[in-house]
């Protein structure tokens, strides 16, 4: 299946902070994937900024060397990267007040969509914005776009919305979550919404549960002082965790429009009870198997920081009572394994013999890796001998189904050319991050009240052995996170 791309309108794209590592890892390959397939237009231009004085050609050849390290494959077409490379340009910007605005007013055409990419500490998001506003560079229709973490909590939350809203509109904020850009949770929605297959079943009727699991096999790396001060619970669950759970339960919006599907995600966060400390398990990786243990990692031997979390939830509204959500997610895990699995309920009367280890029907929407859908469902065992059943899978992998892998698009990139086209359905608003913050302060207060220790595991390991019993204790079980270890993923 070929996908179709629709070249944007010129536009002037500022990024602030472009030597750092999210820039040059994810937002500069994204922009020139965008190149090659087509979709940059001829007045397509990139400003980057930072605070290192760089002459143009100092500036290209960062650039250059950042995409041979990180896209290698595409960057080896020279002609392609030069062409994308005349399309850049550097202007030195001190955000803490060493100038630089005025010689970024400028390279600004006055014609052109304006956006301007903040990926920098987010202590620099509200300087910036002022900044951009006191010098007159932002106009009515440019937009802003802001990194996670977005907040420390809800008060700091709210801060930064004010910071940002002292300058910016609404409509102009793009807050990105980058597990929105992935190419299987908009799936989420189209599998829900354009079908009328799922929605009669997608109830509390009918499913039993819902597992939402992120699960990584790498460490903090070298984020460890950002994340011992922040843990699982903030770095993880208040902002993709909670994205997942709204687009898994949100009902259908009227129409595919950013606020109405946003309307539809802050009523699902609204919805949420109260989570009660016994249906929380926090965990800590301890050294196992040739790998440093978290303290160590973070060189804080006392850290009392979550690297794992694992929740029952329970959505109090009409569609969900009595159908339990299960988050999960953790560092240092035994595989890196990102996916909703939605368990159907076993059929009322069952008129076969008992099939031995059954699991019962899902629904799996994997994210990462091998995006994709599976569907396990129980069928005849093929040959004679009698009636037995077996468990079989309907298995979809985005690489194989839309086989034009050359155009299969990373989130940011596909998040980018959502904020040049001014379509917010993918970002989160102010509300939305508010109410989630709403939700999680109390449970973070009421651990740190306690001062509980995490439950130590065993990195490389599947977490606590209480994370375990917290789905056995309801007669259920976690989908192993390790694709060696399941038989329903060919
Ligand atoms: P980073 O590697 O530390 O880069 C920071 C950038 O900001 C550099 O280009 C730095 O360049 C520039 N900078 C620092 N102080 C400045 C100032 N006063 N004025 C202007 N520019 C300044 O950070 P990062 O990892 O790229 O992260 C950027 C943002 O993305 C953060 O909000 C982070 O939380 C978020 N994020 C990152 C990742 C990731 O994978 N890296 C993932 C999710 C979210 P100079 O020092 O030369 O000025």
């Amino acid at each position: 299946m070929v996908s179709r791309v629709i070249p944007v309108d010129p536009f002037d794209l500022v990024i602030f902070g472009i030597t750092g590592d999210l820039a040059r890892r994810k937002i500069l390959p994204g922009l020139f994937h965008r190149a090659l397939v087509g979709q940059l237009p001829e007045g397509a231009r990139v400003i980057g900024s930072a605070r290192s004085d760089m002459e143009q050609s100092e500036f290209q050849d960062m650039v250059r060397n950042s995409l041979l390290e990180f896209a290698p494959g595409t960057a080896a077409d020279t002609d392609a990267l030069n062409a994308f490379l005349d399309k850049l340009s550097y202007v030195r910007v001190d955000a803490t007040g060493g100038g630089g605005w005025s010689e970024l007013a400028k390279l600004l055409r006055p014609d052109v969509i304006r956006a301007f990419y903040l990926s920098v500490s987010p202590s620099l998001f509200g300087p910036i914005a002022a900044s951009l506003n006191t010098h007159g560079i932002a106009t009515p229709q440019s937009r802003i776009v802001v990194e996670k973490p977005f907040g420390h909590d809800l008060e700091t939350a709210r801060s930064l919305n004010a910071e940002l809203r002292r300058n910016f509109d609404e409509h102009q904020i793009y807050r990105i979550d980058h597990y929105l850009g992935k190419e299987t949770v908009q799936n989420l929605m189209a599998l829900r919404f354009a079908n009328s297959l799922w929605e009669p079943l997608w109830n509390a009727t009918h499913i039993d549960h819902v597992q939402i699991t992120v699960a990584e096999s790498i460490g903090v790396g070298g984020r460890g002082d950002y994340y011992d001060r922040s843990g699982a619970m903030r770095d993880m669950v208040q902002n993709h965790l909670m994205q997942l759970l709204c687009l898994t339960a949100m009902e259908p919006p009227s129409k595919l429009s950013p606020n109405a599907v946003r309307d539809e995600k802050v009523k699902v966060i609204e919805a949420l009870e109260p989570v009660a400390q016994d249906d929380i398990v926090r965990g800590q990786y301890r050294q196992a198997a040739g790998n440093d243990s978290y303290v160590d990692h973070v060189g804080n031997p006392d850290s009392r920081t979550e690297s794992f979390v694992a929740m029952k939830v329970n959505i109090g509204n009409w569609r969900w009572a009595g159908t339990p959500f299960y988050l999960r997610t953790g560092k240092k895990l035994r595989a890196r394994c990102s996916e909703i699995v939605v368990m159907f309920r076993d059929p009322p009367h069952m008129i076969f013999p008992k099939l031995e280890g059954r699991r019962g029907n899902a629904l799996i929407i994997r994210l990462q890796p091998d995006e994709g859908i599976t569907l396990r469902t129980t069928i005849k065992e093929p040959g004679p001998g009698g009636l037995r059943l077996a468990e079989v899978t309907l298995d979809m992998t985005f690489a194989d189904a839309l086989s034009d892998g050359a155009e299969a698009q990373d989130a940011y990139e596909r998040l980018i050319m959502d904020v040049i086209r001014g379509d917010q359905t993918l970002f989160m608003r102010g509300d939305e991050v508010e109410a989630a913050w709403e939700w999680a302060d109390p449970l973070i207060a009421g651990w740190a009240e306690a001062h509980q220790r995490p439950h130590p595991y065993d990195a490389g390991g599947s977490g606590p052995e209480d994370a375990l019993m917290l789905l056995h204790r309801d007669g259920r079980r976690w989908r192993e996170m390790d694709r060696a270890d399941r038989k329903d993923i060919p």
